[in-house]
């Protein structure tokens, strides 16, 4: 698990998404991979985000405990690979007591 920033735009040249992904909240300066073109980020545009990779429910018991919203928050973590910053404290939790498990 790791908190990174993010945020996505468009190539001003070509128009193209452009996904940049930092794991310092800096500017950045990121080639287009379709034209080459440089896209400029703003500190003021990242957004800070966490990155499971890959974890897996090990304990359902754990998880049907929550309530439904977080039920549903960490379902949708584990299986998109991302969250948002504020459900970081409750992943770590789960993931020291061992229902989550990630590598
Ligand atoms: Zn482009």
């Amino acid at each position: 698990m790791q908190v990174i920033f993010s945020v996505v735009k468009r190539c001003p040249n070509c128009g193209d998404e452009v996904v940049v992904e930092v794991e310092k909240k800096s500017p950045v300066v990121v080639n287009c991979r379709r034209c080459g073109s440089q896209v400029v980020v703003g500190v003021e545009e990242l957004v800070e985000e966490v990155r499971l990779f890959d974890c897996e429910v090990r304990d359902w018991d754990r998880i049907a405990a929550l309530s439904g919203k977080a039920q549903q928050m960490v379902l949708q973590a584990v299986e998109s690979g991302r969250a948002p910053r504020e459900l970081l404290p409750l992943l770590v939790k789960l993931r020291d007591v061992g229902a989550l498990v990630c590598t």
